[in-house]
């Protein structure tokens, strides 16, 4: 069927993506993964072209596209590629950046946005600490005052794009007796003295993207890098992780369904009894349920972004788009290994990387667990 939530102008912007990543990802996979990160010049290049800056006003040098469909076909054209870099630029675009927009006074969008744009600012998002990510009501950075100032002290791990990121949105810690009404999100810039990394982790997958730990020794920053009001960021944090399950969705599912394409090529291709394996009773049936689940999958997704555009989803919208999504890239992910045999366990195939890149998605942007807990009290449990 149809997809019903895009017009022409989506389309046009598909196509420049596709022409984009043909000409500046493609060719380079290889060395993205043996680097584990993206080059300054793929951020480079993407914010000349615009991709950058879809959240961001024209003044500040975006694209100021007030439509969330236009990111949800970045994410896919980005994902049907690699869910990696799919993850490294939805985190800038979808995720980090738009705090500063939403919330950033008009000095910090002068300060940062411009470059956001370019992608000589590449941003990530700070909340997962070692002590836990799920419980982020407990987390246990610290910013504490000394006069016109704020020392941070603290780490965070996990962190996509965290070993490149120029700037970090900080989730920290400022009333310690007021829980999660005590947390305010801080823009936290990689020069500031006594911010440093840890090394590029060592993931099971998702290897193009720089996951790094962040450490925070006696950062001292005045209240210009405060993003919004102090002992909110909770309530910032919850009323944005909606877009960015979205976010995680359209790419789960995009990932999923161009893997799938490619190994119904594959069933054609190969052969076993005089025959392709796809024509074997068991994978055509097989076959025939996951291109099923892949279009119940979009369509729900679809539902959710569209809603998302006009304001209208909720954080249980996004949260069931989030677990089913990532439940259904999984399994469907793993039917493609098994289709393709041996192949489908060796690291040059892209259904092995696939599978692996995919696992993820069921822990990270909220864990499936929390996303039901979510769900599970919207039932009024
Ligand atoms: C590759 C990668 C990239 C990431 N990128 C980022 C990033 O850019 N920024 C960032 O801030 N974080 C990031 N994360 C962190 C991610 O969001 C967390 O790992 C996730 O939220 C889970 O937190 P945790 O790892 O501390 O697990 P825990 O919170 O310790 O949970 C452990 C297990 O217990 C379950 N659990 C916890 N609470 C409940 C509950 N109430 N009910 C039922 N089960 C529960 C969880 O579902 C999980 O299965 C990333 C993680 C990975 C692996």
């Amino acid at each position: 069927m149809k997809r019903m939530i895009f017009d022409e102008d989506h389309d046009a912007f598909r196509d420049s993506c596709a022409a984009f990543l043909a000409k500046h990802a493609t060719p380079h996979l290889e060395s993205f993964i043996e680097n584990k990160g993206l080059p300054r010049e793929f951020w480079l290049a993407a914010g000349a072209e615009g991709f950058l800056g879809l959240e961001i006003p024209e003044e500040f040098g975006g694209a100021e596209a007030g439509d969330f469909r236009f990111n949800a076909v970045l994410d896919e054209e980005l994902a049907k590629l690699n869910a990696a870099i799919s993850s490294c630029v939805a985190i800038h675009t979808d995720i980090a950046v738009p705090y500063i927009v939403d919330l950033g006074t008009d000095e910090q969008k002068k300060r940062w946005l411009p470059r956001c744009a370019t992608g000589e600012i590449v941003t990530a998002i700070g909340m997962t600490e070692p002590s836990g990510g799920s419980d982020l009501a407990g987390l246990k950075t610290t910013a504490v005052r000394d006069g016109d100032e704020w020392v941070i002290n603290g780490s965070k791990t996990f962190i996509t794009n965290g070993f490149s990121a120029d700037l970090v949105l900080t989730a920290v810690r400022t009333s310690p007796e007021k829980g999660a009404k005590g947390i305010t999100m801080f823009a936290l810039e990689a020069t500031d003295e006594g911010f440093s990394r840890g090394r590029k982790l060592d993931k099971v997958g998702q290897a193009e993207a720089d996951t790094s730990e962040l450490f925070f020794e006696n950062v001292r920053v005045g209240d210009d890098r405060i993003i919004g009001e102090v002992d909110r960021g909770f309530i910032y944090m919850m009323e944005r992780l909606p877009q960015e399950r979205l976010s995680c969705s359209v790419s789960n599912v995009a990932h999923a369904k161009q893997i799938l394409a490619e190994t119904i090529q594959y069933a054609h291709d190969r052969r076993a009894f005089n025959q392709s394996i796809g024509s074997l009773q068991h994978n055509k049936f097989l076959l025939a349920e996951l291109v099923t689940r892949i279009e119940v999958a979009e369509a729900y997704v679809d539902k959710a972004v569209l809603a998302h555009t006009r304001g209208e989803a909720t954080a249980t919208d996004a949260a069931k788009a989030k677990w089913w999504s990532s439940e259904i890239q999984n399994d469907v992910l793993d039917h493609c290994v098994q289709l393709h045999g041996g192949y489908g366990f060796m690291n040059e195939y892209r259904v092995a990387r696939a599978w692996r890149d995919a696992r993820v998605s069921k822990i990270w942007a909220g864990s499936n667990e929390i996303m039901k807990e979510l769900i599970g009290r919207d039932l009024g449990f």
